[in-house]
C-alpha cells in the first residue's frame, strides 16, 4: 500500500456485487462535427450518424461516486475512400476502451511503479478513485506496455532506455 492518503470510513465496505455499487455521476462530453477530414486522404467528410459511448473516468471523490463519461461523436463517410471514420477522440480513451487515459494511466503505474499486485490495484482503484476495473483488465493494460492499441506513444517504464 502506498500510505499516501488518510483512512476514509468506507461506505462499500462488504459490497461485492457490482450491482450495489453506488451509482455513478454521469457526465457528457461531445465530439459530434458536421464535418471532419477524412484521415487517409484529408477530404472533409459529413457526418454519417451520431454514436455514444460510455467511459469509466476516475471517480468524485467528495460524493464518493463512481464518474462516467457519456461520450457523443459523430461517425463520418469518405466517398473517396469508401470507409467509414471517427472524430478523433483519443485526447479521452484509446479506441474501443471502456475507460479513460487517466484511469489506465493510473493503473499502470499502481503495477509498475508502486508494485501493487493486481487484486490489490483494482482494490486500490475502487477505494481511492471510484472506479472499478477488473484486475485482469490491469492485467491486460500492463501487459500492452500502457495502452491498448498504442494510439499514443506511451512507453513501457521498464523499457525505457537510460540516457
Ligand atoms: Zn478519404
Amino acid at each position: 500500500m502506498s500510505g499516501s492518503g488518510e483512512y476514509l470510513p468506507d461506505g462499500t465496505e462488504g459490497i461485492t456485487r457490482v450491482e450495489d455499487l453506488p451509482k455513478a455521476k454521469v457526465v457528457g462530453r461531445s465530439r459530434n462535427y458536421a464535418r471532419r477530414p477524412c484521415p487517409q486522404c484529408d477530404r472533409s467528410c459529413y457526418r454519417n450518424r451520431t454514436v455514444e459511448r460510455t467511459l469509466h473516468d476516475l471517480g468524485d471523490l467528495v460524493s464518493g461516486r463512481p464518474r462516467d463519461i457519456r461520450l457523443t461523436y459523430s461517425q463520418h463517410y469518405c466517398c473517396k475512400c469508401k470507409s467509414y471514420f471517427n472524430a478523433d477522440m483519443s485526447d479521452l480513451a484509446p479506441p474501443k476502451s471502456h475507460y479513460t487515459h487517466r484511469v489506465i494511466a493510473l493503473a499502470v503505474r499502481l503495477v509498475v511503479e508502486d508494485g501493487l499486485p493486481y487484486r490489490a490495484a483494482s482494490w486500490h482503484l475502487w477505494r481511492d478513485h471510484r472506479v472499478f476495473v477488473p484486475f485482469a483488465t490491469i492485467q491486460n493494460w500492463v501487459e500492452a506496455g500502457g495502452e491498448k492499441g498504442g494510439a499514443t506513444n506511451h512507453r513501457r517504464v521498464s523499457g525505457r532506455r537510460a540516457g
